[in-house]
Parts: C-alpha cells; sequence; structure tokens
C-alpha cells in the first residue's frame, strides 16, 4: 500500500493525484530520473559535472573538498591530519 510523499493519506492506485492534500504522484519517469541523477552524484562522472558546472574550476574543487570533508567523521579527519604530518616529517629529514 503506498502513501503520499507530503501529507501520508493512502495512495489510490492508479491516482495521478493526492485526494487528501492534491499534491501530483511523481511518475516512473520521474522517479527515474531522480534515481539517476542520485546515482550520478556518487560517480566520478558526476564529480566532474559539478566541477565543471561552478563558475570557476578553483570554486568547483573548493565546493567539493568542503563536501567531502563534510562527509568526513572527526576521527578521519584527524587520521588524515596525522598522515599529512608524517609525511611532511620524513620529506623535511630526507631533505
Ligand atoms: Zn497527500
Amino acid at each position: 500500500m503506498k502513501k503520499c510523499q507530503t501529507c501520508g493519506a493512502v495512495q489510490v492506485q492508479n491516482d495521478v493525484r493526492c485526494a487528501q492534500c492534491g499534491v501530483f504522484y511523481p511518475t516512473l519517469a520521474e522517479l527515474l530520473a531522480a534515481e539517476e541523477f542520485y546515482e550520478e552524484q556518487k560517480t566520478f562522472k558526476g564529480f566532474l559535472k559539478r566541477v565543471w558546472g561552478a563558475e570557476t574550476i578553483k570554486q568547483g574543487l573548493g565546493a567539493e573538498f568542503k563536501a567531502f570533508k563534510a562527509g568526513l567523521s572527526n576521527t578521519a579527519l584527524l587520521s588524515l591530519y596525522v598522515i599529512a604530518a608524517f609525511v611532511f616529517a620524513l620529506l623535511v629529514t630526507v631533505i
């Protein structure tokens, strides 16, 4: 039994809009397009599209880096900093 995504009323089969709140139900094509869009966000192609779509490449990369950082937990972020510091320390002692 499907329910309206907006108000939660039970969806009558083959109805194009909700009898309760009047919102139009998404069509299969819309759902598929949304799914495709969501899937593409996670791929490298989606990443390139976002960077390319930004005003400048630099802005696009900056936004991507922020999103990447926001997706990391504090522990993961700390690990990355420790690794960077370790590599830096190694380079300094070698050079
Ligand atoms: Zn509704």
